[in-house]
């Protein structure tokens, strides 16, 4: 039986896992290994920290997917060897026939200095701190940002800060608190295109959140209470909501699959195998900068759609999948309105766009209905409840 090792239970991991256990079960050995017990819904963090999900309702056993015949191995990953086709892990060594990285990307606050001043809600742990402060929060000025980009999900510091503000609100106390958004970008969603970045400016005016763009943080100064910039400018807060700085989960760092351009792995925006070992595959994030796209959960499945497809062609013999769809969705719930923001990147991939085409449904409240939708469909497909 041919061995397919699947490294990541992330989103992307857990779409190859679940799609090749249901055509090809008995046809091959599938293996996942994670570090974490659990696959997280890392889109509901944001429900955490406002308190109307918990964590066990944002998360599920990866050893759910044993029921369907995935071997689940709860293990750290410590080294990548593609020459001789060999995986370590903290328990032992494994091989393959084919190899998906779904890895994703590592938060390190230790790039940060000062950042264990400032809480962010991109971890379920720190979701939950970040909930804390929130819950003592009674006005004052708020900050909200990421130390630097690319970082999970480009939208996601908007739709918190809007939810501060409907929090605030709701409170009674936005009268005297003051939200800033504070990014790297020139404009809210610069790479998205001018539509996007006029849609979001609106949504921030509407709401009376600031805007403050080419701003590139140094450090924290807990003290003081201030973000200071790489020009040595500073912004005062009560609450500082900081992303921290991402890069490559560590497994590919020093291996021949890192791109030189970009850090992260290398894949062919055709094929997503790693050009020297076309038996690699690699999907979301730990792919998403070499692909010129942001970190987003619904690339990671459609990629890990499209790599299942290939594998499930090359066993079966034929298999007619979905080709490789290159759209993003991204459902928002700030409090006040939905939205639901559609986005084709086909053009930004092969490289003949500088934006994707974009639309947006929604402004209305009834958005919130199909964000819950969205999450009970993920939890129900990929592991039956
Ligand atoms: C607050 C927030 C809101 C978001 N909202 C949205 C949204 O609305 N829409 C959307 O599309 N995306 C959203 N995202 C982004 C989305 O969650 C990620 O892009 C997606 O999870 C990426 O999937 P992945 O499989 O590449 O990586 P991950 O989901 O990060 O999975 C990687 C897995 O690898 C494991 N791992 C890492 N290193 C090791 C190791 N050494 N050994 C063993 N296991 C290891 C991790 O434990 C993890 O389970 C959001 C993210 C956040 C934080």
């Amino acid at each position: 039986m041919k061995k397919v090792l699947i490294l990541g239970g992330g989103a992307g991991g857990v779409v190859v896992a679940s799609r090749l256990a249901k055509r090809l079960k008995d046809s091959v050995e599938i293996t996942l290994v994670d570090k974490n017990p659990y696959h997280e819904f890392r889109p509901s963090y944001l429900w955490v920290t406002m308190g109307i999900r918990e964590p066990d309702d944002v998360r599920r056993p990866l050893s759910l997917l044993g029921e369907r015949g995935v071997k689940i191995l709860n293990e750290e990953v410590t080294d990548i060897n593609p020459a001789e086709r060999k995986v370590k892990t903290s328990k032992r060594t494994l091989d393959y026939d084919y190899l998906i990285v779904a890895l994703g990307a590592e938060l390190r606050p230790d790039l940060l200095p000062g950042a264990d001043k400032a809480y962010h809600a991109w971890e379920l742990n720190d979701a939950l701190k970040l909930r804390e402060a929130v819950a003592r929060f009674r006005g004052g000025k708020i900050l909200v940002g990421p130390a630097s980009v690319p970082y999970r999900c480009s939208p996601a510091p908007f739709e918190l800060a809007l939810m501060l503000r409907y929090l605030s609100e709701q409170r009674g106390v936005s009268e005297k608190t003051e939200i800033t958004v504070f990014h790297p970008w020139r404009v809210p969603m610069e790479p998205f295109g001018p539509f996007m970045q006029n849609m979001f400016k609106g949504f921030l005016e509407q709401f009376n959140v600031e805007f403050i763009g080419s701003w590139e943080t140094e450090r924290i100064d807990g003290e003081k209470k201030r973000i200071v910039s790489k020009k040595g400018d500073e912004l005062e807060y009560d609450l500082a909501v900081v992303i921290p700085p991402h890069r490559p989960a560590r497994p590919i760092e020093g291996t021949e699959l890192i791109s030189k351009d970009t850090g992260y792995m290398n894949v062919s925006r055709k094929t997503l195998r790693n050009p020297k070992y076309d038996d690699v595959f690699g999907v979301g994030d730990i792919v998403a900068s070499t692909l010129n796209l942001g970190m987003a959960g619904v690339f990671a499945h459609f990629e890990g759609d499209f790599v299942a497809s290939q594998i499930i062609d090359e066993v079966k013999g034929t298999y007619m999948a979905m080709t490789y769809n290159k759209t993003g969705v991204c459902v928002m719930d700030v409090g006040y309105l939905g939205a639901a923001v559609f986005c084709d990147f086909s053009g930004v991939i092969d490289g003949v766009s500088e934006y994707p085409e974009c639309w947006v449904l929604g402004g209305m409240k009834a958005f919130r209905g199909a964000k819950v939708m969205f999450e009970k469909m993920w939890f129900a497909e990929i592991f039956g409840r």
